[in-house]
This record gives C-alpha cells, sequence and structure tokens, in this order.
C-alpha cells in the first residue's frame, strides 16, 4: 500500500475517533465474556468470529497510528500496520458481523464492537475494497432523493394500482384516497420499503384507525448505513426529512425495517416531528381502541423475533408483545428476556448481499435455528425486511416448518370491520 492511500486511510481512521469510540478501542480487558455472545462464533466456532477477536484488528491500527507506545514500540505495544493484508482482514471481521450488538449486552464495559466494525467498513471504502453493489445502492438512492420530479409520476401510477387491493382489507370513506400520497398537514408521514407488502396492509391500518396519514414518495432503506458510509446515510436520511418538513406531519413512521428506523430514530437530531417504527403504532391504536384485532382470523401458535435494530438497539420491545397478546393466546417467547434474542444472521447489509452471502448466513444462525425450533411455534412473526429474508432463507435451508410472516400483516388480516 503506498504512503498516500494509508494516510487517506488513516485520516477517514481518525474521522471516527470521538470519546466513546476511544473508550472502546481502549478498554477491552480479554476477559472472554463477549465469546459465546455473538451468533457466528456460537454457531461457527472459530476463533475469528469472536467479537474481541474482530475489534483487536482495529485495535491494533489504532495503536499502530493513534498511540504512542504502537508508533514508537510497536512490538510491545501490540500495533499492526496498515497494509492489504490488514484490509483483507478489516473485511473478513466487518462483513461477517451484523451488528447486532448482543456483544455489548454481556460486555461488562458495553464496548460496542459494531460500532469499532464502522470505522472498518469506513477503512473498506476508502480502500475501494467494500462491496460494491451497496455502494451502488445507496448511490441510487442519493441520486432520486435529487431529482424526485423525474421519479414522481411513475411511483404515483404504481401506488394507484394497489388501492383496490387496501379497500379490500378495509373500505375507505367516500371520496377518501386509500393511499394519500404528499398530503400537506397530515399528521403521520409513512415511509415505506418498495414492494406491495410493505404498503398494503399499512394503509388499511391506518385507514381502520382514521389517521390523517400520507405516504413517502422514498423508501425507508438507508444502504449508506449498510455499507458504512456516513455522509451517504445522511443524505439518504435527509430525503425523508427534508420532506416530512415540508409537508408539516407531526411524526415520521418507519416501515418494518430494522436499520432505517434506527438510522431515522438516532441521527435525525432535533426537529419538528418525532420518529416511530410502525409496530409502536400499531400498538398505540390498539391501546386508544382505534383498531380491534379478531383472534380468531390466526391459529396455532406464534413465537417473535425480535429485530437486533428495533428491539436491543431502539428499545422498541413491549409493543410487539402488546400487539401479539392481541392476536394470539398462544405466544411462545424465544429468549429469557428479549435483549438476549440471537440475531438472525442477516443484518449489517448480509441480506443485501443475496446469494454471495447465503451460505455464510445459513452456517452463521444455527443457534438462531435451533431457539427457534425449540419454541415449537408454528407461526414466526417478526418486524424487520432483512430479518423476513433471513429466516425464510433458514426456513427453506434448515426445513424448520414455520410461517415466517409480518407482524404488520397479521394485524392487517386480524382487523374486525
Ligand atoms: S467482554 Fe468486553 S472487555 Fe471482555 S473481551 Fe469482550 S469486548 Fe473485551
Ligand atoms: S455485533 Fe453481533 S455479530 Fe457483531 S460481533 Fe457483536 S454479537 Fe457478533
Amino acid at each position: 500500500m503506498d504512503q498516500k492511500t494509508r494516510d487517506d486511510l488513516l485520516n477517514l481512521f481518525q474521522s471516527k475517533l470521538n470519546e466513546a469510540m476511544r473508550f472502546y478501542l481502549e478498554t477491552c480487558t480479554r476477559c472472554g465474556v463477549c465469546t459465546e455472545a455473538c451468533h457466528v462464533y456460537a454457531s461457527m466456532g472459530q476463533v475469528k468470529y469472536i467479537a474481541a477477536y474482530r475489534a483487536e484488528i482495529v485495535r491494533r491500527l489504532y495503536k499502530k497510528y493513534f498511540k504512542g507506545r504502537g508508533k514508537f514500540w510497536p512490538a510491545v505495544g501490540e500495533a499492526k500496520e496498515l497494509t492489504e493484508m490488514a484490509v483483507e482482514e478489516l473485511f473478513e471481521a466487518a462483513y461477517s458481523c451484523t451488528g447486532c450488538r448482543r456483544c455489548m449486552v454481556y460486555c461488562p464495559f458495553g464496548i460496542d464492537t459494531q460500532m469499532i466494525m464502522s470505522i472498518a467498513k469506513l477503512l473498506l471504502i476508502g480502500a475501494n475494497a467494500e462491496p460494491e453493489i451497496l455502494t451502488l445502492l445507496a448511490d441510487t438512492s442519493v441520486e432520486k432523493g435529487k431529482s424526485i420530479e423525474l421519479f414522481k409520476d411513475g411511483f404515483l401510477d404504481g401506488i394507484k394500482r394497489l388501492e383496490a387491493e387496501v379497500v379490500e382489507k378495509w373500505q375507505t370513506e367516500a371520496g377518501q384516497a386509500a393511499i394519500p400520497v404528499d398530503v400537506e398537514g397530515a399528521d403521520l408521514l409513512y415511509v415505506a420499503l418498495a414492494g406491495a407488502h410493505s404498503i398494503i396492509p399499512a394503509a388499511a391500518i391506518f385507514n381502520a384507525a382514521g389517521e390523517n396519514w400520507t405516504l413517502s414518495f422514498f423508501e425507508a432503506v438507508n444502504f449508506g448505513a449498510f455499507v458504512g458510509d456516513p455522509s451517504k446515510t445522511k443524505l439518504i436520511l435527509d430525503r425523508i426529512v427534508n420532506e416530512a418538513r415540508r409537508l408539516k406531519v407531526k411524526e415520521v413512521c418507519v416501515c418494518e425495517c430494522g436499520t432505517a428506523y434506527r438510522v431515522m430514530k438516532q441521527l435525525t437530531g432535533k426537529q419538528p416531528f418525532k420518529v416511530v417504527s410502525i409496530t409502536e403504532v400499531h400498538a398505540r391504536y390498539l391501546r386508544e381502541g382505534r383498531i380491534k384485532l379478531d383472534k380468531s382470523k390466526l391459529s396455532g401458535s406464534i413465537t417473535y423475533h425480535d429485530p437486533c435494530q428495533i428491539a436491543r438497539n431502539a428499545g422498541v420491545f413491549d409493543e410487539p408483545r402488546y400487539i401479539l397478546q392481541q392476536l394470539t393466546d398462544d405466544f411462545r417467547e424465544m429468549s429469557r428476556e428479549p435483549k438476549y434474542n440471537w440475531c438472525c444472521g442477516g443484518g449489517g447489509g448480509l441480506v443485501a448481499l443475496g446469494e454471495e452471502t447465503l451460505d455464510f448466513r445459513m452456517k452463521s444462525a444455527r443457534v438462531k435455528v435451533d431457539q427457534i425450533k425449540t419454541t415449537g411455534a408454528k407461526t414466526l412473526a417478526t418486524a424487520c425486511e432483512n430479518c423476513h429474508t433471513q429466516l425464510s432463507n433458514l426456513d427453506d435451508h434448515y426445513k424448520m416448518g414455520v410461517e415466517v410472516k409480518f407482524l404488520s400483516s397479521m394485524v392487517a388480516d386480524a382487523l374486525m370491520q
């Protein structure tokens, strides 16, 4: 690696060194408590998948270039040179970590390995060694934000075609749009994913609850966050923030996409609107009596997979359980406490990489499969697109015999007219 490339990468490294990051990089005592916490290590048993081992690759670079002892006495300071081989190790560490933060729950110091891996991802971008497809997808989202006029008509035509299916689930009042778009003064802006499955059930529930809502022109998914590019993450996020401000909504409701919700919740900053997940909104409608559910519409036992980015990393634990109480008398928990739930193995951009990561995703989520099977449940509900895809892949691969469902579509199917 030439000096200029190395210097550029070290500048990127430096840009991530805030107080919290320095604490994470300087604190690990190698106590080993996190060893069994990572689903990848627990499933595959290879040392390179221990959380502290992954972090150590970044930590040694930090020691070499940002700490006196590593600079002057590398052998004593456990320092590591930034070379092409180090970049390969960073790739292996970062793209086998789903950012689930289960290791952080176990670590006595709360060391955030996901955050340390964000340095690795940024260095990979700087070295042009990140998965290219994630950058392409992030660039497409950014471009769409710049030239929405080009996409508007096609989007509106597509939405019109979905309205009949929404009305089938919930009859709207005469003259009311089943899927309102671009409504200034709406109370709630709903940010969906591309695809009818993310729009139809949500629209039916909003209409049943009498919500004054409008659909966003933009998709919720943030590929900038998957690839670990802070500036693209912000640009993709800003499209929605600007739309919410323009329409003067009171809240932005993020669909069943864990990363989109966490990014929106944690990076939006102070705004004149609140950020909520669709699961929180559904629980609120039920608590306020704005919708009612008919348990007889769903049969058999149900278990629930907490999406890491919505539950452990953003605190939404109670709401899905409240909803499930209204859907079934046979709900089965997966773990003794939801914060210890195993990751599905699909986060961190791994599902977005599709077939390329399929073999690894199946091998690294074996403990998740055991956890699901132990419940004996027939239906496996979740509230995240990534998790839904990964859990469906696991069901096919391991023949679990469960039906994987979105929680929102279960609510829509059980709506009482
Ligand atoms: S539990 Fe925390 S302190 Fe212990 S080895 Fe893991 S990261 Fe380091
Ligand atoms: S964040 Fe999750 S995947 Fe990454 S090291 Fe920690 S437990 Fe493993």
